[in-house]
């Protein structure tokens, strides 16, 4: 099954990448294993899996434990500056940073185990309060010009998640928007690279948009079932 659905994402970005003149070696593909048990997180990296994406950072944590391999493994959630301790090992990228408070803690725990942390910063691209990141572009250039003064941060692109619809426009906005900015921060700095956007729902138009980072979880793993923890699966 998720062997199969690996295959077919796989597939599909190849397809999406030729017709829109990129290159599928240009796009990591996450598989969001969140919530997924060991034994289905193990079948991923089986059938080629690199990365790994969790938003949880004792689950990280735990299943970074459980798990070893040639992969990466992505943090892609809220973190809470307490919870750093939880992800800065396992960590090849931490997604969703937003705030100087932050930056500090990774640059402190990054610090003791002589490690510098890659880091993307979360960009609040779609106005909705409900999401985390940054809300525009001088906050941003603010906030990285910030982290050039850490010597154990290195900030590598930028995060964001579109909102939920199906009113495609709305989406593309979003991703333009973010590729937009990067482009401009480039002007002063040219090793932000990197994307991060796109999920099941929207990683067409995110890859349209200039993606280097899919985060897909569903369409690999199929429906998250939560009335479980991942242990007992
Ligand atoms: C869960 C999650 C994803 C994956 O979402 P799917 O719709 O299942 O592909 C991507 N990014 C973040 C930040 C997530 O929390």
């Amino acid at each position: 099954m998720i062997t199969e659905n690996i295959h077919i994402v796989k597939e599909k970005i190849a397809e999406i990448c030729d017709i829109s003149g990129r290159k599928p070696e240009e796009i990591t593909l996450i598989a969001v294993s969140k919530t997924n048990p060991v034994s289905v997180i193990e079948e991923a990296i089986s059938a080629g899996i690199t990365d790994l994406g969790e938003n949880k950072a004792q689950e990280l944590r735990d299943k970074s434990k459980l798990i070893d391999g040639d992969f990466n493994w992505h943090f892609i959630g809220h973190l809470q500056t307490n919870k750093v301790k939880y992800v800065i090992k396992p960590a090849e990228y931490i997604h969703s940073v937003d705030s100087v408070k932050l930056v500090e803690e990774i640059n402190r725990k990054a610090g003791l185990i002589d490690k510098v942390q890659k880091i993307l910063i979360e960009v609040n691209t779609s106005g909705e309060v409900s999401k985390y990141g940054i809300q525009d572009f001088e906050s941003l250039k603010n906030l990285i010009e910030e982290c050039k003064l850490y010597s154990n941060i290195e900030v590598k692109g930028l995060m964001t998640m579109a909102p939920f619809t199906s009113d495609e426009n709305v989406i593309r906005k979003c991703f333009s928007d973010l590729r937009e900015m990067k482009e401009k921060l480039n002007n002063h700095w040219q090793n932000i690279t990197e994307l991060s956007m796109g999920m099941t729902n929207d990683f067409k138009i995110a890859i349209e948009e200039g993606s280097t980072m899919l985060r897909i979880g569903t369409a690999i793993f199929g429906q998250r079932d939560i009335s479980k923890n991942w242990r007992e699966k």
